[in-house]
């Protein structure tokens, strides 16, 4: 499933070829449940010549304020992904929804597994996306201090703590398990036995591994691309993810797989 990064580049890549464009209000939906909230011509109602004036990720939604005042937002969930192409182009495998755009060209939503979403937000609905989420990696605010201060409190174990997304946003199964590599902490400490010292560190994997990933154009296992098509290079990068059975970049221990807060996890069982 895309995370921060993915999620990030996917953003970026689809408000590149796409701010400043109008749609037109013309929808073409071959998969209902992928838009959400509105019946598609209720919603192609919204956007008949409505201008795309910016695009920002908060958690794993890719955000794409709107000049009506209104914020189209989409999660990718599994396999969703963002295509645009002239409307004279062939449909694409798996396309679920194909928005209009004034200058001839389509904004598509290809996803395999079909469950990617995307609505309409009024300011009090963004507002609640908002509300719902946790502290993005990068916020200034997330000081060593604060961060610690999100683990005292809960003896959950700490991979679990990490992928709670009211918690921190936008980080999922694979950062997860690189930052906790990274900082040489079991998956399964519970959070309160997390030190300071261990909190300081954690802290700054986490920013790490994310940071190199979005430089990395996020990572591609399987099905992720960005929304010009293009395939991410973190997974090249990977110390502990997908990496069963393979030694320790560190200490040449065998990475095991188990299952850990209901997610197959990967780590050191020496140095971690
Ligand atoms: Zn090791």
């Amino acid at each position: 499933m895309p995370e921060l990064p993915e999620v990030e580049q996917a953003a970026r890549t689809l408000g590149e070829q796409i701010v400043g464009a109008h749609f037109d209000g013309t929808i073409r939906c071959s998969w209902l449940k992928t838009i959400e909230g509105h019946a598609p011509d209720v919603l192609g109602a919204q956007l008949v010549d409505v201008m795309v004036t910016g695009w920002r990720r908060r958690a794993k939604w890719i955000l794409l304020p709107l000049a009506n005042q209104l914020t189209m937002a989409a999660h990718l969930r599994m396999t969703g992904r963002f295509v645009v192409c002239g409307r004279d182009e062939a449909d694409i495998p798996q396309q679920r929804v194909a928005f209009g755009l004034r200058d001839g060209r389509e904004v598509r939503f290809v996803d395999q597994r079909k469950f990617g979403r995307i609505r309409l937000l009024t300011p009090p609905e963004l507002h609640q996306l908002e509300t719902a989420h946790g502290y993005e990696p990068f916020d200034d605010a997330l000081t060593p201090t604060v961060f610690a201060g999100l683990l005292q409190p809960t003896k959950r174990i700490i991979k679990a703590v990490l992928l709670d997304q009211t918690v921190l946003a936008g980080i999922g199964n694979i950062y997860a398990d690189e930052a906790l590599w990274r900082a040489q902490i079991h998956p399964q400490l519970p959070a309160n036995q997390v030190s300071s010292a261990q909190a300081t560190v954690l802290l700054d994997a986490i920013q790490t591994v994310l940071r190199q990933a979005l430089t990395n154009g996020g990572s591609t296992l399987r099905d992720y691309r960005d929304s010009y098509g293009a395939k991410g290079s973190q997974q090249d990068n990977f110390m502990a993810y997908d990496r069963t059975n393979q030694p320790c970049m560190r200490c040449g221990t065998l990475i095991v797989k188990t299952v850990v807060a209901q997610r197959g996890t990967h780590f050191c069982p020496q140095c971690q």
